[in-house]
């Protein structure tokens, strides 16, 4: 193996010991929780090294290099899934490589996602993104507000080629991940009640995966930790 293939197999091993664990502190089965490793700023060769070894799901924000790393991968029969902020006129070309987008935090995207996924002529699964940032820092949040959630879970499942599969979040900056992964889990609760398919939930990245697979994260979303420190330029 290479050397950098190395590297990456350590990490990953490091990363797949915590999620572990992590069910282990509350009687979880590791197997219900899928790693997303998180490639952005990292080269396709990367892609192939994590496929190598075993990772089927990889997450990408921005739509210019996902779509070209997804493209160069498509050989490799990964899930791609879309993490980042995203623009309505760039949405329906990201339904036509993801598997998943995580992202969806608002109702304007809808019509986009439904009509890339119908032209490819395949359901997309997609998750809301929910905002945890107390009021202070909601300025340039991403995700939606828990208040308007409905209407946007509502707007998702009406268009039929979108699958409502559950929520996304981060927890905010420089507040504790587990109070915040806790009203998350609330948040899901509620939700699910309602919408009983939507049943993923995606929280959880290299610093504060465990507070998320305490609370519930069926997906955690895994950059630094198993590739390295991300160029700071792009
Ligand atoms: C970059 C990113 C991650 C991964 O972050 P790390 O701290 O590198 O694990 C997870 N989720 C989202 C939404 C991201 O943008």
């Amino acid at each position: 193996m290479s050397e950098r293939g190395e590297e990456v197999a350590a990490r990953l091993a490091e990363v797949r010991g915590r999620i572990a664990r992590a069910c282990g502190t509350v009687g979880r089965d590791p197997d219900e929780v899928t790693l997303v490793v998180v490639t952005k700023y990292f080269p396709a060769a990367d892609v192939r090294i994590l496929a190598d070894l075993g990772v089927r799901d990889v997450g990408e924000n921005r739509h210019q290099e996902a779509s070209e790393k997804a493209a160069e991968c498509a050989d490799l029969g990964l899930a791609w899934h879309f993490i980042g902020g995203l623009q309505s006129n760039k949405a329906a070309a990201v339904a036509g490589y993801c598997d998943v987008v995580e992202s969806v935090d608002r109702v304007k995207l809808v019509n986009g996602l439904q009509r890339g996924a119908h032209e490819r002529s395949h359901p997309l699964d997609v998750l809301l993104q929910v905002s945890l940032d107390p009021p202070e820092q909601a300025e340039n949040r991403s995700g939606v507000e828990p208040a308007d959630l409905e209407p946007l879970a509502r707007a998702v499942e009406d268009a039929g080629m979108l699958r409502l599969r559950g929520l996304m979040a981060v927890a905010p900056l420089d507040h504790d991940p587990a109070e915040a992964f806790d009203r998350l889990a609330a948040i899901h609760r509620d939700l699910l009640a309602v919408h009983p398919g939507a049943d993923l939930l995606s929280a959880g990245m290299s610093g504060d995966l465990e507070a998320a697979v305490e609370r519930g994260a069926t997906h955690v979303r895994v950059g630094s930790a198993v590739l390295g420190s991300r160029p700071r330029v792009k």
